[in-house]
């Protein structure tokens, strides 16, 4: 068998054209489409690399790694998130599911017994982890816009300590839920655990910021929600292949170091045992290390305000036909609108929820054209939807 066997390059000429065809369609799910040219780092294609085991631990016995450049991307993710210089640990994870799961697990062995409390519309990924973790979980109504119901937060939270269940309380702040992008301020979570009594050294906030962590970091802090380690959090968990447009999954985890305790050293590997998956990926850290040098703040921040720009764009549009978009706050890159009818969803395959809504991710990389043809198709399916009930009535 060779690569020049024509089964072999017919199946993959055939996989690259069905994708190609299903990108000119790709509106409803977070991936940024702009990776530049990563030719730079290719040659690292071929190397077989795993940064097993904790990432600060170079010295350990395995050599072909990437943690120098693991450390500098959780570095730059930490500084845009003012984490304390001198109290910081973080990671190179699979993805924010990882991640969710890695903060949870810290926020156990410094809370034990502690409950979860989180809102109806975080990510369904602190559900599974709760339950893998054994925690319980508390969910919290959301606002129409999706962003947690603070008085009812602390109510639940001094519900539960009333009845003596435990006196901590970790609470998972969605900053961009997956459905509207709305955020829970953190340091509104902050101020509701004060009001429900939980002492300062018994409480965990995580941040759970896989799509809107860098682009809200590179905001005006005052006029953006509160979502740092400024505002209170704990630890704090951003996608790789979502704003950062890597183009495999991966993610970025940060927490106080001083709150991070792993599982003492492994002889086999002579490095401690702090991470959720021992081998870990030593190719994610170095395409995330390329792409924030590649872009550095000033054009991430170009990148953030060309998507916001084009999702202020799709809103009007969709508006303009008759459709009511809205964006659950001012830096959104998600447009959330009704349910389109479902032949349009076939073409245009979006996200939908159990109250009704669908939605649009203007992510970095679509195109007001892309946006047009959509627009446009939902124009013709709702001329489409108004004219067959007339059929029918005549
Ligand atoms: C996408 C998303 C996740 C899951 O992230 P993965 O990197 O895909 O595992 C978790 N939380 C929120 C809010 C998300 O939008």
């Amino acid at each position: 068998m060779s690569t020049e066997d024509p089964s072999i390059l017919g199946r993959l000429d055939q996989l690259y054209a069905d994708l190609a065809r299903h990108a000119e369609y790709d509106l409803g799910f977070p991936g940024a489409t702009d990776l530049p040219d990563m030719t730079a780092v290719s040659r690292f294609e071929r190397v077989l690399l795993n940064n097993v085991g904790h990432p600060y631990a170079a010295g350990g016995s395995y050599r072909l790694h990437t943690k120098v450049v693991e450390h500098e991307v959780v570095q730059f993710v930490a500084d845009l998130v003012d984490a304390p210089l001198d109290n910081r640990h973080g990671y190179v994870t699979t993805g924010s599911t990882e991640s969710n799961l890695w903060a949870l697990w810290q926020a156990r062995r410094h809370l034990p017994g502690a409950a979860v409390f989180a809102s109806t519309a975080a990510h369904y990924s602190v559900a599974k982890n709760a339950e893998l973790l054994g925690m319980p979980l508390h969910l919290i109504p959301a606002d129409d816009r999706g962003e947690i119901r603070y008085d009812l937060l602390r109510a639940a939270v001094a519900e539960h300590r009333r009845r003596r269940y435990g006196t901590g309380a970790i609470v998972v702040a969605t900053i961009g839920t997956t459905m509207t992008e709305a955020v829970d301020d953190a340091a509104l979570v902050d101020e509701a655990l004060n009001l429900a009594g939980v002492d300062p050294g018994h409480r965990w906030i995580h941040a759970d910021a896989a799509l809107a962590g860098i682009p809200l970091a590179l905001c005006d802090p005052l006029s953006r929600p509160g979502f740092t380690f400024a505002d209170g959090v704990h630890s704090f968990a951003v996608s790789g292949h979502k704003f950062l447009a890597t183009p495999f999954p991966c993610g970025i985890v940060v927490a106080l170091a001083d709150r991070h305790t792993g599982r003492g050293s492994i002889t086999y590997t002579a490095a401690p045992d702090s991470t959720i998956t021992g081998s870990r990926s030593g190719h994610a850290p170095l395409w995330l290390w390329y792409l924030l040098r590649y872009w550095g703040r000033p054009g991430l921040r170009g990148r953030a305000a060309a998507a916001r720009e084009l999702a202020g764009y799709t809103e009007r549009q969709l508006r303009g036909i008759g459709w009511p978009a809205w964006r659950a706050q001012e830096h959104a890159f998600t447009v959330v609108f009704p349910r389109p009818p479902q032949p349009l969803l076939e073409r245009w395959p979006l996200a939908t929820d159990e109250r009704g809504n669908a939605h649009v991710v203007c992510m970095p990389g679509k195109t007001r054209e892309l946006v047009d043809r959509f627009v446009a198709d939902l124009a013709h399916a709702l001329t489409g939807a108004v004219s067959v009930p007339k059929t029918i009535a005549c």
